[in-house]
């Protein structure tokens, strides 16, 4: 069951996908004075090294976020205008690596805390399985003397989301709270789990801003997923928005060559209204950057 770690990918083109989504959705909600409740069901190890033991520069962040910056920041050129999202995202890594070279990949965890806002009011909530990622991940947070307004546990973040919503109101009474669903689908039920656990969390609360990565391949479970997420939000009448992004095959590859994770997708339920209009800008450039050969797309559907 723990054979996934996500440092081998750290920084690749799901997380490009994933983290700007993030971002983007965070930003918006960061605009109301009132404090709201951020969690994160499968956080990783929180912090990765992109030149350590499993993700040398070599690794799968180099068809993600390393072209990216390379496209758009590279050190012996004027930087490139990019989307908005982009620009906020590789300013963000940008941040965790003052020397200029990319050296560490900021998971969602510390994508998160990097938006909190530092009077306290906002919490975050974040949970991981694997012994050694939770323990890195206690480590890194401990880092940043964040106190009580982060909770690190070693839990089934599945199920110990579901006590925390609705979430504590803030001091103006309102209640605001962003979930992140990221787990790796390393086990078949992970896709059914991810459904069943949105379906309670809509249930609990209705206004919650959902946001769930998954991957696209050929595999029935996978490419259920999305229309599960969007039959539950029909029917909760709560707005949704599908994002996936499909960087197509290394045209260096034989047909003996494993592909590897080639396409992914975000939907999110109760997106901020200017979220679709942002990815809009950001996603056909992230095509340009990022996509590689044949089967390379984007898409962006809504609907509620
Ligand atoms: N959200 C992270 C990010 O964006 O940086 C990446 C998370 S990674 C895709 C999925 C993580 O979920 C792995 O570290 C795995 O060990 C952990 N995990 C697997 N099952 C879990 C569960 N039921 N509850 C909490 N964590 C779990």
């Amino acid at each position: 069951m723990f054979s996934y770690r996500h440092a081998f990918h750290a920084g690749n083109h799901a997380d490009v996908l994933k983290h700007i989504t993030l971002i983007a959705t965070l930003r918006h909600l960061m605009q109301k004075e009132a404090g709201i409740t951020l969690i994160d069901t499968h956080a990783g190890a929180g912090l990765y090294r992109l030149d350590g033991d499993y993700t040398e520069t070599g690794g799968e962040a180099k068809d993600g976020v390393v072209k990216l910056m390379g496209a758009l920041r590279a050190a012996d050129r004027p930087a490139t205008a990019a989307a908005p999202a982009i620009d906020d995202y590789l300013d963000l890594i940008a941040n965790f690596n003052p020397s200029g070279a990319l050296r560490v990949y900021p998971g969602s965890p510390f994508v998160m805390h990097h938006l909190l806002r530092t009077e306290s009011r906002d919490r975050l909530k974040l949970f991981e399985l694997h012994p050694t990622d939770s323990r890195t991940l206690s480590a890194n947070i401990a880092q940043l003397e964040a106190g009580r307004q982060i909770a690190v546990a070693r839990e089934d973040g599945f199920e110990s989301v579901k006590p925390l919503l609705p979430p504590p109101p803030s001091a103006t009474g309102s209640k605001r709270a962003m979930v992140l669903i990221d787990p790796s689908y390393e086990i078949k039920s992970d896709y059914s789990k991810v459904s069943a656990c949105i379906q309670e969390l809509v249930r609990r609360f209705p206004t919650g801003t959902y946001l769930v990565w998954y991957p696209v391949i050929p595999r029935p479970e996978a490419h259920d997923l999305p229309r599960r997420l969007r039959t539950i939000s029909n029917q909760a009448q709560k707005p949704w928005l599908n994002a996936t992004l499909a960087i197509g095959q290394d045209p260096t590859h034989g047909p003996e060559d494993r592909p590897g994770l080639t396409a992914s997708g975000m939907f999110v339920i109760n997106p901020p209204h200017t979220l679709k209009g942002v990815l809009q800008e950001a996603l056909p450039q992230l095509l340009t950057h990022l996509g590689r050969g044949r089967g390379k797309s984007q898409s962006i559907e809504s609907g509620g």
